[in-house]
């Protein structure tokens, strides 16, 4: 059976090109690039291009680029940087839509005694703005506020925003994980002083991922160790996963192009047509102001397990808008923040598109998908 994969904010395949990069730093140079001799020497330069790849991708200049395990240790790193500088602000503000990377570390924050403001968002999945312009004060260590959100695909105007919060003096951070590769994104047109990419949603293998710390930003580093990373983050380096995602960097950056186009068109096809063909399916999110690759749509009346489940018998892959937690199965936080309707949010089903995905697997998830919500319908109480 084919893998029709429509999940790519889940996780991308790795490139060729970026597997082929790699696989000599994991065979025959194995040197660490922290010794004296060439042999260690040639991998610290191979370390060098990749970090001038990934910096080049956001318009950065290397030396802000910081490399990490993954987009989550980029998150954390950002704000545990921010607030160890800063130790007498208790005061920290985020969206109410983050990824769990953010989201979970500010409830933990919470609890040791930061005041949180979690700026809501409308039905639309648009940032409340006025709210959060009038949450920043003088006691604010950190705004950390998403790109672009993985469950929607919402692009947030974080360039604006940090323009008004670099006018106060405080740090701003944004989780880039999902706009990286599918945006043009140039830091230096921004006030961003920290950003967070990942390397598994951009053709790069998963434990892979960057910061890029703005010059002059306070930063305490959070693995205290060597010198590495400019001493931001002490460890050998992952060096064939750093060339890797260097390559993949490279990559994206000539994949945009494609995104905007023939990726988005196919994402507007496959939601044009499932909303033709299935009644009482809605888009979540405002369709202006998107990724180009993202969908999430709710199906009225059923459940989006269900709709998985069954779309895996087929071989599609794609995600549902709700977690399995403690035996009932809850809406994701981000549908409930914009007020979804319960019979809504539970049916709610999450596309990804990327640069491998074709007409055909587009075409095969419309001719398939209505028969399935039709007969989990007609199992379904609420469904007249
Ligand atoms: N932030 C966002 C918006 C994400 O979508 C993800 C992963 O899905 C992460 C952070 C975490 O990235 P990683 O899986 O590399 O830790």
């Amino acid at each position: 059976m084919k893998t029709i994969y429509v999940d790519n904010n889940a996780t991308t395949r790795v490139a060729p090109e970026v597997l082929d990069v790699m696989l000599p730093y994991l065979k025959e140079f194995y040197g660490n690039p922290s010794s004296m001799h060439s042999f260690g020497g040639n991998v610290a330069h191979k370390i060098r291009e990749a970090r001038a790849k990934v910096a080049s991708l956001i318009n950065a200049s290397p030396d802000e680029i910081m490399f990490t395990s993954c987009g989550t240790e980029s998150d954390n790193t950002a704000i545990h940087a921010a607030i160890s500088s800063v130790p007498d602000k208790k005061h920290i503000i985020t969206s109410r839509v983050e990824h769990p990377a953010v989201k979970n570390l500010f409830e933990h924050l919470s609890k040791k005694g930061y005041r949180v403001t979690f700026v809501p968002v409308d039905r639309k999945g648009m940032l409340d703005l006025d709210y959060l312009y009038n949450s920043l004060t003088d006691d604010t260590a950190i705004v950390s506020i998403m790109w672009a959100n993985n469950e929607t695909g919402m692009i947030f105007p974080v360039q604006e925003l940090s323009q008004v919060i670099k006018t106060k003096g405080l740090v701003f951070h944004t989780d880039a994980v999902q706009a990286v590769g599918k945006l043009p994104i140039d830091v230096s047109k921004s006030e961003i002083d920290m950003l967070s990419i990942s390397g598994h949603k951009i053709h790069a293998p998963k434990g892979i991922g960057a910061l890029y710390v703005r010059k002059g930003t306070r930063f305490s580093p959070f693995l205290i160790g060597g010198h590495q990373e400019g001493g931001r983050r002490g460890g050998t380096e992952n060096v064939a996963y750093i060339i890797g995602i260097g390559k993949a960097s490279e990559l994206a950056a000539t994949h945009l192009e494609e995104m905007a186009t023939r990726v988005e068109k196919l994402r507007d096809k496959l939601e044009n047509e499932l909303l033709k063909r299935i009644p009482n399916a809605m888009i979540n999110g405002d369709t202006e102001n998107r990724l180009p690759n993202t969908t999430s749509i709710s199906f009225e009346y059923v459940e989006g397990e269900s709709i998985l489940l069954m779309m895996d018998e087929l071989g599609i892959c794609a995600s549902s808008g709700s977690a399995c937690t403690s035996g009932s199965l809850e809406p994701s936080h981000v549908l409930r923040a914009m007020g979804v309707p319960f019979t809504a949010a539970h049916g709610s089903i999450r596309f990804s598109l990327g640069i491998y995905s074709t007409e055909e697997e587009i075409d095969f998830i419309v001719e398939k998908l209505p028969p399935i919500i039709e007969n989990l319908r007609t199992m379904s109480p609420f469904w007249k």
